[in-house]
């Protein structure tokens, strides 16, 4: 699969030949907080796979686990684009709404569901984590 996207005002594009590995959705408070609304989306991919034009400007916080999550976003325009995760090196994911075409997006796991916030609901017929799935 060739997959293609990038931040709101272009400076950073991405490239991913590859499939993804797994595809998640997050309610957690990070997530809720990082992108101001109910819920984060990402599909992850072998980083080897994805090419990155541009500088991303990056965050970096601590996870439940103790791991240490790398945030990559656009600092002209704020987007949102990539993470990584010490726990998991070598992958990478990437917003959802970041590509051209997000129609293949699926997540196959709800994770923090317990924190959930009540305006933000979620697909009954997907499989709920309360917390971070270990
Ligand atoms: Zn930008
Ligand atoms: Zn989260």
């Amino acid at each position: 699969m060739k997959l293609t996207g990038g931040c709101l005002c272009g400076d950073i594009t991405f490239e991913v030949n590859g499939e993804p590995l797994r595809m998640a959705q997050c309610h957690c408070d990070d997530c809720r907080k990082i992108t101001g609304t109910g819920h984060n989306v990402q599909a992850f991919f072998k980083r080897d796979d994805i090419t990155i034009s541009g500088t991303p400007a990056t965050h970096q916080s601590r996870s439940d686990a103790g791991t240490t999550r790398t945030r990559y976003f656009c600092p002209n325009c704020g987007s949102r684009l990539f993470t990584e995760n010490s726990a998991t090196p070598g992958g990478m994911g990437i917003a959802a709404g970041a590509f051209e075409d997000s129609t293949w997006f699926d997540p196959q796991a709800i994770l923090y569901a317990a924190k959930r916030s009540e305006w933000d609901p979620i697909d009954p017929n997907k499989k709920c984590f309360d917390a971070m799935p270990v």
